[in-house]
């Protein structure tokens, strides 16, 4: 069986006319809207996600209180299992600098009351492994996501015939015909295999959130699962409340 997570908080705040900027980017909504992503969790628990993601994807160093928050606005939304999300530490900070973000931030969420602590959207596989090497002491399962390319490869362009210290390993915040190629290269060393693709296509330009149509995502990940016996999936990027429905029903039938 596959368990379900949530779909994207970012995005979706954009469509409900929050304005995500710098700093902190969607993570300000903790503070700034509160209301917001408790209505954005309870819409997905209410659909079937089994795992809700904390709104703290874009949180620094600096703010612990605003990470444990996160906890609580999913726990008061209904959620039953909490993944405490945290962001690759800047690439271009001091190793030093990096481990001091990651650690601050998972401890303020294992404070808060997490389940799991989901290390996302490492672009290399340095920087996933940089993040379990930090996190996996705090005393909670750790699961990390690398985002990908079409071809098999992370976006930062390293291999992924690796395996990870993590409890789970996933592909995530990558356009949904990046799944495959991906876990085919994963699944030989990493037992415990999860997907959060983007309802979008990756373009030069970035993102073309207009490229990937609902239909096509759900049914990669249905063949994904069929073919990586996926331990779990949800959304990245662009993906809605409406996809979590969608791909509740299809994992079910
Ligand atoms: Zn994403």
């Amino acid at each position: 069986m596959t368990v379900l997570l949530d779909s994207a908080m970012g995005t979706e705040l954009a469509r409900r006319g929050f304005e995500l900027r710098a700093p902190r980017w969607g993570a300000r909504a903790i503070e700034d809207a509160p209301h917001l992503v408790r209505a954005i969790h309870a819409e997905t628990i209410g659909v079937g996600a089994q795992v809700v993601v904390t709104a703290s994807f874009g949180l620094g160093e600096r703010d612990t209180q605003l990470a444990a928050a996160s906890v609580a606005l999913a726990r008061d939304a209904g959620a039953e299992r909490i993944a405490g999300s945290i962001g690759p530490a800047d690439p271009s900070s001091p190793p030093a600098q990096r481990r001091a973000h990651l650690l601050a931030l998972g401890e303020a969420l294992v404070r808060g009351g997490c389940d799991v602590l989901f290390a996302e959207t490492h672009t290399t596989v340095g920087g996933a492994r940089e993040a379990l090497e930090v996190l996996r002491p705090l005393g909670r399962p750790v699961w990390v996501s690398l985002a990908c390319g079409t071809g098999g490869l992370t976006l930062g362009g390293n291999g992924l015939r690796v395996a990870f210290e993590a409890d789970a390993v996933f592909v995530g915040c990558t356009e949904h015909v990046g799944l495959e190629p991906a876990l085919a290269r994963l699944a030989p060393h990493n037992a415990t295999l999860g997907v959060r693709p983007s309802l979008a296509r990756t373009t030069d330009a970035g993102f073309d959130p207009s490229g990937a149509h609902e239909h096509d995502v759900v049914q990669s990940v249905l063949r994904c699962a069929e073919r990586f016996d996926l331990a779990y999936a949800g959304g990245c990027c662009g993906t809605t409340p409406a996809f979590v429905a969608s791909l509740a029903h299809a994992l079910s039938s």
